[in-house]
């Protein structure tokens, strides 16, 4: 992106004028003609009526699912739009029929929500949960992985960016052992979706998970389901409705074939709505530049969080993104978080009870996040360290 296209991003970002916005990972600063399309459909629905409002949006709500599918190399048909990347996920994992013996696969950059799903359903099936181990980069061991697998795996689940920090999982090749394996393949996409360029035939997953308010600057409580039709062909979801499912005769029901079967009636339209004007334009930039733009600037930050005295970056892996993290010795994570609030600097805090088995693999500490985005700038980049910088003296002095 040059920096006419930052400046863009930024007329277009009306939180840019408040706050200097690392919190990218948490929840991003949406464009305008996404808050615009929100309010616009709240309004007419306000005016006109809820259903008679979601009449006139129908070919629009539509064209969500053409963007979303476009943006992920996939077809209309195999998304499905969800409140979140977790129900995204569930609707996946919690419709697979495990059996005692039966093994899941996962990677020690699990996210809590799925990892304590996993827990569950180890639980009430007997099904054994294996995490398999990492390279000496930090990434998933794909060696590991081919090693493990056999007869009894029923799922790979990988985490493809972690929420504690700038890995990217090698998740193509991933994709490429489970397809051979013949053995279902869900991702999370949740950090990745919005800042990486994703490919679904690239990724040769069966099921991806991804949330709107993150990387892609969607709004809070919006999510998508990618599902191949081979994956949805052999799947019953857990849970149905009036939407997934058509209620054929008394005593009858079909459930639909397209990614309808893992949604629900009830949504936010103007969510849904804004959803796909997030996507339009994370589109309109185009996924290599965003992801040029990000992983450029999260590395300067690196290089110079690092020369900090006392300080530690510990993201890992070959391939890196826009998660920065880092900690302070002798100030916590906490403590140093606040100051930087203070001074307008959004981040946050990776906590051990996001993401047990890296936290105890690394013996990690709490860690400070700044997740940047396109939009940011160096110079805010610069008030960040900045501050660290200062926090640091203070510390030695
Ligand atoms: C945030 C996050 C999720 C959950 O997304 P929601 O939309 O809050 O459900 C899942 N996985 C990872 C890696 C995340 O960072």
């Amino acid at each position: 992106m040059t920096d006419t296209d930052v400046a863009r991003a930024r007329a277009l970002t009306l939180g840019c004028g408040e706050v200097v916005h690392l919190n990218n990972a948490g929840a991003a600063l949406p464009p305008a003609p996404v808050t615009d399309t929100v309010v616009a459909h709240l309004r007419a629905e306000a005016m006109r009526g809820g259903y008679e409002a979601a009449d006139e949006a129908a070919p629009r709500a539509e064209a969500v699912y053409r963007s979303i599918a476009a943006l992920i190399g996939a077809e209309p048909e195999d998304i499905s739009i969800t409140d979140s990347a977790t129900r995204a996920w569930q609707s996946v994992f919690y419709s697979i029929p495990f059996a005692p013996g039966d093994r899941i696969l996962t990677c020690k950059a699990d996210y809590a929500s799925n990892a304590v799903a996993l827990l569950q359903t180890a639980r009430r099936t007997g099904a054994e949960i294996e995490v398999v181990g990492d390279d000496a980069s930090g990434q998933l061991d794909v060696a590991d992985l081919r090693r493990r697998i056999d007869g009894r795996v029923r799922l790979i689940s990988l985490t493809h960016v972690p929420t504690q920090g700038g890995l990217v999982n090698p998740a193509e090749e991933v994709g490429a052992i489970a397809e051979e394996a013949g053995i279902p393949f869900l991702l999370d996409a949740c950090q990745s979706a919005g800042q990486l360029d994703l490919d679904v035939t690239r990724l040769r997953c069966d099921a991806l998970s991804a949330t709107g308010r993150k990387y892609l600057r969607g709004p809070r409580g919006t999510g998508f389901l990618y599902t191949h039709p081979r994956l949805r062909a052999k799947l019953e979801p857990t849970m149905l409705d009036l939407r997934s499912a058509t209620w054929t005769a008394p005593d009858s029901y079909q459930v639909h074939e397209d990614g309808r079967r893992f949604e629900n009636w009830e949504r936010n339209l103007a969510a849904v709505l804004g959803l796909g004007a997030a996507v339009d334009h994370a589109l309109s930039w185009g996924l290599p530049a965003i992801e040029e733009r990000v992983s450029g600037l999260a590395a300067g930050l690196r290089t110079e969080l690092a020369a900090i005295p006392g300080v530690t970056v510990h993201d890992q892996g070959v391939r890196r993104c826009g998660i920065v993290t880092f900690s302070l010795a002798g100030t916590p994570s906490a403590r140093l978080r606040r100051l930087l609030g203070s001074e307008n600097i959004n981040t946050s805090l990776s906590r051990r009870e996001s993401a047990q088995h890296d936290f105890t693999a690394r013996d990690l500490p709490e860690m400070v996040r700044a997740s940047v985005h396109y939009y940011n700038t160096e110079d805010e980049l610069g008030r960040l360290v900045d501050a660290v910088a200062r926090s640091s003296r203070r510390r030695a002095g």
